[in-house]
C-alpha cells in the first residue's frame, strides 16, 4: 500500500466494530494515518469510551470533528422535522459535511471498513480529491476476522453490544429496532427521556414528529415493552433454528451483528 507524503491517509471512525477493527489493522501498515471521529453531540457514552480505548491502543489521538451548528440548531431550522430514513439530513450535515471540510481540497485516501462478506458500497465521496479504499474487502477479512482483530487487540466488541444494541451513532437514531429502544430505556433511561422529549409539537408551527412509527410514550409502556421483548425472542429462536452454525460471539450476545446488509446509515454505523 502506498503512503506518499503528498497524499493524506484518513480513516473515519464511527465507534462501530468494523471501522475500529480497520484502525487496528492499518496502524502499522500506514503510520501517517489520520484518525477522525465526527461527534454529533448525541453519541452514546459507550461509543466515546470505545474511541478513547482505541486511542490508547493506537498510541495516537483520534481527531474529533464537530459542526458549528449542533443537531438541535439544525432541527430548529427544519421546524422540528426529525430525521428519518426518507429525510436523512443528519448524516449529511453532521457526518458527511464535517468529513469533507476536514479533508479540504488536498488529495486523500479514505479507508473504509466494509468487510469481505458484505455486499454494499458505502459512502464514497464525489469530491475528486478523495479516493476510497476497502482494505478488508481487498484482504478477504470477514465478520469473524473483524472479531478476531478486536479480540487480539484487547478491545473486543463495542461496549453497547453488552446490553444488546447493535449500532453506533446517535442514541436516538431512527434506524434502531424497537428492541433497541427498549434496551436504551433500560440501560440509559435519561437518554431515552431525552429522545422522547423530541417527540413534542414544535413550539412555532405545532408540527409533531416521531423517531419511528410508534411514539416512544407508547413504546415505553411496560406491557408494550414486554411484547417487544417477546416478539424479539421468538424471532431470534427462528433465526437460530435456521442457522445453527451462527458464530458463537453473536449467539452469546444475542445479537444480529453478523447479519447481511444492515438497515442503517453506513457512515454512522460502520
Ligand atoms: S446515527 Fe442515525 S440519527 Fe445520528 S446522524 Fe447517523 S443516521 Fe442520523
Amino acid at each position: 500500500m502506498t503512503t506518499e507524503k503528498s497524499v493524506r491517509h484518513i480513516l473515519s471512525l464511527s465507534g462501530g466494530k468494523d471501522s475500529t477493527a480497520l484502525a487496528i489493522y492499518m496502524r502499522d501498515r500506514v503510520p501517517n494515518m489520520e484518525y477522525i471521529f465526527h461527534d454529533t453531540g448525541k453519541e452514546l457514552p459507550d461509543t466515546l469510551d470505545y474511541i478513547e480505548r482505541l486511542e490508547s491502543y493506537l498510541g495516537t489521538r483520534v481527531v474529533r470533528t464537530t459542526t458549528r451548528e449542533t443537531f438541535d440548531d439544525v432541527l430548529r431550522t427544519k421546524g422540528g422535522m426529525l430525521p428519518s430514513n426518507k429525510r436523512r439530513w443528519c448524516t449529511e450535515l453532521l457526518k458527511l459535511k464535517p468529513f469533507e471540510v476536514y479533508v479540504g481540497d488536498e488529495s486523500c485516501i479514505n479507508y473504509v471498513g466494509i468487510r469481505a462478506d458484505e455486499d454494499r458500497v458505502g459512502y464514497v465521496s464525489h469530491k475528486p480529491n478523495i479516493k476510497a479504499v476497502f482494505p478488508f474487502r481487498e484482504d478477504g477479512i470477514d465478520y469473524e476476522g473483524v472479531v478476531r482483530i478486536l479480540d487480539d487487540a484487547g478491545l473486543g466488541l463495542p461496549p453497547y453490544t453488552d446490553w444488546g444494541r447493535t449500532r453506533s451513532g446517535c442514541f436516538f437514531c431512527f434506524y434502531q429496532q424497537k428492541i433497541e429502544w427498549v434496551r436504551l430505556k433500560q440501560h440509559y433511561p435519561d437518554l431515552f427521556e431525552e429522545a422522547k422529549a423530541y417527540e413534542k409539537p414544535n413550539r412555532v408551527n405545532g408540527q409533531l414528529f416521531y423517531w419511528g412509527d410508534e411514539p416512544l410514550e407508547d413504546l415505553e409502556r411496560p406491557e408494550r415493552m414486554a411484547e417487544i421483548e417477546e416478539n424479539w425472542r421468538k424471532v431470534q429462536e427462528r433465526k437460530r433454528a435456521r442457522r445453527p452454525n451462527r458464530p458463537l460471539v453473536s449467539v452469546l450476545a444475542g445479537l444480529d451483528l453478523d447479519d447481511g446488509p444492515r438497515n442503517g446509515c453506513l457512515i454512522c454505523q460502520l
